[in-house]
């Protein structure tokens, strides 16, 4: 039966990755890519493969479901169905990331990169991370100690569970995907006929395009040093 590190492109299965390749380990890493995740995402992914994992003859494996709606992606599902991910359901978790990877691999061991804090999601399944004693700090450090720049925090770019400021981040950095975020957001609630609200918040209290009149209108009142930080935003490792 084959290893494989089910890698999400953040923090922890990088450091997984390092620490499993740098002890002698050969599987697969492999990327259920949901098609819709943050660009910061896929530029790191390409950068750690070039700079580190392609010197050591390892490699991402990227997959794509293709059981579910003929294969589409994550938001091209959505858009076509008119639905969106919710926080207390996780479809598309199932979906396109756990059954995505049990249907390209179904008798490997998936080594999941759960740091040592969060050792409560570990649920018998193999976590390198939580056996060796490895928190968020300790991932931190393992990357670094590479000469690697730290990823971006991995996730779908219409996830439900993103905070505020990076909902903020995406209006800034990728206003395009933030634009058709908030458009799914509107086709699930135009196509409703209840008044309930249906947003991508899990709490339901705010709509993206509330928060994006919120964000445009504090742009005229921050300050030097505010638009300072605004205008000098880092773009992700391969520079786009
Ligand atoms: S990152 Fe968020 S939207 Fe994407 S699959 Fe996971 S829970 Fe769903």
């Amino acid at each position: 039966m084959e290893d494989l590190i089910s890698y999400g492109g953040g923090i922890n299965s990088t450091a997984l990755a390092i620490l499993l390749i740098k002890q002698g380990w050969s599987g697969s890493i492999v990327f259920a890519d949901t098609g819709c995740e943050w660009p910061d995402t896929y530029c790191f992914m390409d950068y750690f493969e070039s700079a580190w994992l392609a010197p050591r003859g390892h490699r991402i494996e990227r997959i794509r479901q293709k059981h579910k709606a003929g294969g589409k992606s994550l938001i091209e599902y959505c858009e076509s169905a008119l639905v969106i991910p919710l926080a207390a359901m996780r479809w598309c978790t199932a979906e396109w990331k756990v059954e995505a990877l049990r249907r390209y691999a179904p008798d490997a061991r998936m080594l999941l990169g759960i740091s040592a804090e969060e050792a409560h999601r570990q649920k018998g399944r193999p976590c390198p991370l939580v056996d060796a004693g490895i928190d968020r700090q300790g991932c931190i450090e393992i990357i670094q100690a590479e000469g690697l720049t730290i990823p971006h925090k991995s996730s779908c770019y219409i996830c439900p569970f993103q905070q505020d400021a990076q909902w903020r981040e995406l209006w800034q950095r990728h206003p395009d995907l933030f634009d058709r975020a908030m458009q799914l957001e509107e086709a699930v609630q135009g196509k409703r006929t209840s008044h309930k609200k249906c947003t991508i918040d899990p709490d339901g209290e705010i709509y993206l395009r509330q928060r994006k009149l919120r964000y445009e209108s504090q742009l005229p009142l921050l300050d030097d040093a505010a638009m300072e930080e605004l205008l000098a935003y880092k773009p992700c490792v391969c520079g786009l």
